[in-house]
């Protein structure tokens, strides 16, 4: 979809003219003449990115930027700051202020577009991102907005010794931020490198440099960053003193987050550090935030367990594998016996305590690559994965005594009250691979089992049993 931007200009022919060059680039734009109306129309019409001349008349053009920035609905727009040529002051304070670039209105053509694709490209990484993890509230409402911690550690790629000393010394300084030097790329990956190197992480902050008399390979160095890093993780800034419009276009469709071609200026490098920085830890915290939801989605909040919604698509799995390769696994339904009576004698928070170590017991008596799920109330599903009939009976067999013994000596929920379960137990092995039918002949072998008396396990079909007849190997 293309992006919505706004445009701030009090002069009424810079503000035709920045329209008239974005709208070939199908851009929805709208075009305001002070700070109130393009706050007024950016609350109203929400665009992604806001273009502010530098030179605002009305309000301090920071003070704008930190205004959009406070309010929660407009606190993530890309704010794009539009300077006279050449200015180089200021650039800092606007930077802290929450400006994602700094661009001069003669900037030429194919970088001006290229720096707005990179944008565009983050933002729909974190769209992407908040996408998956579902619906979220106004980000500043629901979540503390992410504090400045210092940096970390940022890893420069100086093209020489000598350059990698001068930036220790003049960015050493720059409060909370720490440079690691590491000019060698991961060998193999840069062309003319020759002496091994410790390759750099691939995740973080990468501070890069490119030489106006060495361009080409410049770009290489960039690419060869490029394939190295984690894209999702990490952010480069590129410094390009000097360097063509055509290097520092290509930069950015490379990747580069940032791309600085005036003089080395460590104040400026370490605010748009920040900026990045504050960039890469909202997507790391989404990315985190994502990873729970999935986490939390496929758990039962009671007893930790898998639950159903993961254990039915691993046993469609697991009867699919097992199917094609020939190689056995079990399936067994557990069910605690008259837990409906833990309940009414105890209470139902004593019926949960008692799930809950039911699940415990399962669960350690078990191997890591076992499945074991709460599919139901008090009832239960293991998969066995590579085991046999032999084998599984044995483990059936097992965890029913566990539960008994385990449980009476915990005491739980009473000590005069027995805790115990029945297994239906069934095997998957090649030519069964209906998920649906293991299961109802696991269900047929656990109701069997309490009929037979209960604290015991059942087999579905039971080969030397006949069909109906219960297999009691656990008494
Ligand atoms: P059976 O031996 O035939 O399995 O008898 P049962 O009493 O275990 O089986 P029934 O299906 O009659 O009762 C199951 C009980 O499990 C009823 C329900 O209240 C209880 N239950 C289900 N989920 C929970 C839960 O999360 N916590 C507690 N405390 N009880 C639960
Ligand atoms: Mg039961
Ligand atoms: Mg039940």
């Amino acid at each position: 979809m293309p992006a919505r931007i706004l445009i701030l200009d009090e002069h009424v022919t810079r503000r035709i003219t920045l329209a008239a060059r974005l709208s070939g680039d199908f851009y929805d734009i709208q075009v305001a003449a002070s700070p109130g109306e393009a706050l007024a129309l950016a609350r109203h019409w929400h665009p992604q990115v806001v273009m502010l001349a530098e030179d605002l008349r009305l309000m301090p053009s920071g003070r704008f930027i930190q205004s959009l920035r406070a309010d929660p609905l407009l606190s993530e727009v890309t704010i794009f700051v539009i300077t006279a040529p050449g200015a180089q002051v200021g650039r800092t304070g606007l930077l802290a202020a929450g400006a994602d670039e700094i661009l001069s209105r003669a900037e030429p053509e194919e970088v001006f577009r290229a720096r707005l694709r990179a944008h565009d490209r983050a933002r729909d990484t974190l769209e992407t991102l908040k996408f998956r993890g579902g619906p979220q509230d106004p980000p500043g409402l629901a979540e503390p907005a992410l504090q400045f911690t210092g940096l970390g550690r940022i890893v420069a790629l100086p093209p020489d010794a000598e350059t990698g000393r001068s930036w220790q010394n003049r960015l050493g300084r720059m409060p909370g931020l720490k440079l690691e030097l590491a000019w060698q790329l991961p060998p193999g990956l840069c062309p003319g490198q020759d002496s091994p190197a410790e390759a750099p992480p691939r995740c973080g902050l990468f501070l890069l440099s490119a030489r106006a008399d060495a361009e080409q390979a410049s770009l290489r160095r960039l690419a060869a960053l490029e394939s190295w890093r984690d894209r999702l993780d990490s952010e480069v800034l590129l410094l390009a003193p000097g360097c063509s419009v055509r290097l520092r276009a290509r930069a950015y469709d490379l990747g580069a987050s940032a791309v600085m071609d005036g003089p080395f200026d460590a104040e400026e490098i370490a605010a748009r550090l920040r900026r990045l920085h504050g960039r890469l830890m909202q997507r790391r915290q989404l990315h985190a935030e994502l990873s729970e939801g999935m986490r939390a989605s496929v758990t039962d909040p009671l007893t930790g367990l898998s639950n159903r919604r993961f254990a039915l698509p691993r046993l469609a799995r697991a009867a699919r594998e097992a199917a094609q390769e020939a190689r056995p696994f079990a399936v067994l339904l557990p069910d605690i016996d008259h837990f409906k009576a833990v309940n009414d004698r105890h209470g139902h928070a004593a019926g949960d305590r008692t799930l809950q170590s039911v699940a415990r017991i399962l669960k350690d008596s078990l191997r890591a690559e076992d499945v074991v799920a709460r599919i139901g109330g008090e009832e239960f599903l293991i998969l066995l994965p590579d085991t046999g009939p032999e084998a599984a009976r044995h483990v059936a067999d097992r965890l029913c005594a566990s539960v008994r013994d385990r449980m009476r000596a915990q005491g739980l929920p009473a000590p005069d009250q027995a805790v115990t379960i029945s297994v239906g137990l069934t095997f998957g092995l090649a030519g069964r691979r209906d998920p649906a039918q293991l299961l109802a002949d696991a269900d047929a072998a656990l109701y069997r089992a309490k009929h037979a008396g209960r604290d015991q396990v059942a087999l579905h079909p039971g080969p030397e049993s006949g069909p109906g007849k219960v297999i009691p190997f656990s008494n």
